[in-house]
């Protein structure tokens, strides 16, 4: 495994030829005194960049035609001399430049409805997708052994905007011929793409390990694509998880994302930016205490730091920017000791759709809403795919719409007969024929004709003070009882809005006054199962009263979790062991994040609609935590401020915290 430092800087350098005078402010001394200030102790430089242009001096490429000097050079030396890690960065998937003077390595999209075919625009504003079936990736290739050799004591190659889209170029059609592929069909395009891609990675590992089999790589691709581990171990020395809370990735990305990375046996790097919004958005500022949060966030959820910027094209590094950085990574430099070599304590193993399936898709409804109820009930979960070891879990939810393998099906059976549960909602655990793969007591009779239609939960299920059927937005699967355990009744409505002899109010029909005679849900031994893709609702809808009740039956179908606390839904919690220090530690962070801006049209301008910012952070007063603890535990301290923390033991063996103030991120270290 290849260590990471823990403050990074991921400095873009994307320069349009256009502009003048490139790198001519650098100061070797301003430079190190800039990054010093602001405890960095790694920075990601460029090669290339997405317009195609070198900032090095180059046989292989194209020097940026207003660079006079070798800008990577005086960097990468400024950074070396003062102990600052240099990856570099090149380009990969886009390049300007080159594909202005080889139209032929470019993109040709494809429309799947007409077969028509076009490449992007090469007249507006906007960067060149090269295809990496065509001689493209030899260049490339090329370019990335020039660096090595030119650049031999880097601290790895980073390899961005990796992506192969079904392409219809020359020389994806003789590739598709070749193998007997039909260029007509859909599928065998996205055989053609795969056997792209694949050929990317094959010359670019090449290249690196040609001349150093131990530099770190990391090929970038916006989003870390879960279950796909053979291309993670053959390709990829470590992760680096770009996640911009402000840029479309939303809070909740991050976590979710790491809390996958955790599973494998990769070092990562969370990936933030200072930008208000995303990439490129020159005197874009997010609050400092934004930042803070973010990188704490990182901390507690296994990642080292990492912090987007873009260099102003005069090469001098941007004051306010290492200003807003400087406080953050202060904060990361003491917390340091506590955040390495750590493992994700969790009994709770998310099963996602988008691991199943090794699926790149980013908000995959059930998954997303399941992983939202397991960070805001506080849980303590890894989110993992088919490969992982099950039985470290009491407990596996497959939210939604999970079609299960038979290679899967064996081993959920495996891990039901060594004693753990599962949790399945909407069609996980339907079989191809409609009917329940799990003996679950009941009988599946196919999809509800009614959408939406409402449930009265039993069993302690229903939110508390709701009385009457909730609606239920999506469909249910009609299941009829036999000898399990029923978790409710499903209502149906008086008839759907179909037309306008249908239709009642401005939106739902309301409930007929008798159940339906179909379950909400069933339990029978160690599965649960509820017939409504529930975690997909609470993800479109975010209904509090939906969350009220899918933590109440994770908590049911789990049995006494590890940890109990007051902490509001809007904080995060997270358990790490350091087992070389023969410790735990608990990570409680909180910010209330907000939604600001909106829709906006003006000119010809478009806003980026609502984002979810970070301005003031709040204290919480009086956080009580109650913990299971899995190690006789010696004495407690609070980190990285010192000094002990007083608990109890009750007579169950749970530990009792009281946390006086919690201002954003505060560790509490279990020492064993
Ligand atoms: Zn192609």
């Amino acid at each position: 495994m290849h260590p990471l430092r823990f403050r990074q800087i991921h400095l873009d350098f994307h320069t349009s030829p256009a502009i003048p005078g490139i790198g001519l402010s650098f100061d070797k001394d301003e430079w190190q005194a800039t990054l010093r200030t602001a405890h960095v102790n790694s920075i990601t430089l460029f090669a290339k960049c997405h317009h195609g242009w070198h900032y090095h001096f180059t046989q292989k490429g194209l020097l940026h035609p207003n660079l006079s000097f070798d800008l990577l050079r005086s960097q990468f030396d400024a950074c070396k001399e003062i102990d600052i890690n240099v990856p570099i960065y090149i380009s990969a998937g886009l390049d300007s430049a080159v594909l202005t003077e080889h139209p032929e390595w470019e993109w040709v999209a494809i429309d799947p409805a007409t077969l028509n075919t076009s490449i992007p625009s090469t007249i507006r504003p906007g960067f060149r997708r090269a295809c990496f079936n065509s001689p493209y990736t030899e260049y490339l290739a090329e370019q990335i052994t020039e660096t090595l050799e030119l650049f031999p004591n880097c601290d790895g190659i980073f390899l961005d905007i990796v992506h192969q889209y079904p392409c219809g170029c020359v020389h994806c059609l003789k590739v598709m011929r070749e193998n007997g592929l039909n260029p007509l069909s859909a599928e065998d395009r996205d055989k053609c793409a795969h056997i792209g891609l694949e050929r990317y990675y094959q010359l670019t590992t090449q290249a690196i390990t040609n001349i150093n089999a131990e530099m770190p790589v990391f090929h970038n691709s916006g989003h870390l694509t879960p279950g796909k581990r053979d291309v993670l171990k053959k390709y990829f020395s470590h992760l680096e998880l770009e996640s911009l809370p402000t840029g479309g990735w939303g809070y909740d990305h991050f976590p979710l994302s790491a809390k996958y990375a955790q599973t494998l046996d990769l070092d990562f790097l969370g990936m933030t930016g200072k930008f208000h919004t995303t990439w490129g958005e020159f005197g874009g500022y997010k609050h400092r205490n934004a930042l803070r949060y973010e990188c704490a966030a990182m901390l507690a959820f296994g990642a080292k730091c990492s912090v987007g910027d873009q260099l102003h094209p005069c090469g001098k590094l941007d004051e306010s920017t290492y200003d807003l950085i400087a406080p953050a990574y202060a904060e990361v430099a003491a917390k340091e000791p506590w955040c390495d070599q750590v493992t994700n304590v969790a009994e709770i193993g998310l099963l996602t759709k988008a691991a199943v399936e090794a699926s790149s898709v980013r908000d995959i409804p059930g998954d997303i809403g399941a992983g939202r109820v397991l960070l805001e009930g506080h849980f303590l979960f890894d989110v993992i795919d088919q490969e992982a070891d099950f039985n470290q879990y009491r407990l596996l939810i497959l939210p939604d719409d999970i079609a299960i393998p038979a290679k899967l099906k064996k081993r959920l059976d495996t891990y039901l007969n060594k004693g753990g549960k599962l949790l399945l909602t909407g069609k996980s655990g339907l079989g191809p024929d409609g009917k329940f793969l799990f003996d679950l007591g009941a009988e599946c009779q196919g999809p509800s004709p009614y959408r939406p239609d409402f449930v009265m939960f039993s069993n302690g299920l229903q939110p508390a003070g709701i009385r009457a059927p909730m609606v239920m937005y999506l469909t249910s699967q009609r299941i009829q009882v036999k000898n399990g355990n029923s978790l409710g009744d499903v209502y149906d409505p008086y008839f759907n809005r179909t037309s306008y002899l249908h239709f009642c109010s401005h939106q739902h029909t309301p409930w007929q006054l008798e159940p339906s005679g179909y379950a909400a849900g069933v339990q029978k031994g160690p599965i649960m199962y509820f017939a409504h893709p529930v975690f997909s609702i609470y993800r479109g809808w975010g209904n509090v009263q939906m969350a009220n009740f899918l933590r109440k039956a994770v908590r049911m179908a789990l049995g006494d979790p590890e940890i109990r606390t007051n902490l509001p839904s809007t904080a995060r919690l997270s358990l790490m062991d350091q087992k070389p220090f023969r410790r735990t530690i608990l990570h409680l962070l909180y910010a209330n994040t907000v939604t600001r801006g909106g829709h906006l049209q003006v000119d010809g301008v478009s806003s980026r609609g609502p984002i979810e910012v970070i301005e003031e952070l709040v204290p919480l007063n009086n956080v009580r935590i109650s913990l299971k603890p899995r190690h006789q535990i010696k004495r407690i301290t609070l980190e990285p401020q010192g000094g002990t923390l007083l608990y109890e033991t009750d007579e169950s063996g749970r530990l009792c915290l009281r946390i006086d103030n919690l201002t954003c991120h505060q560790m509490v270290v279990l020492h064993w």
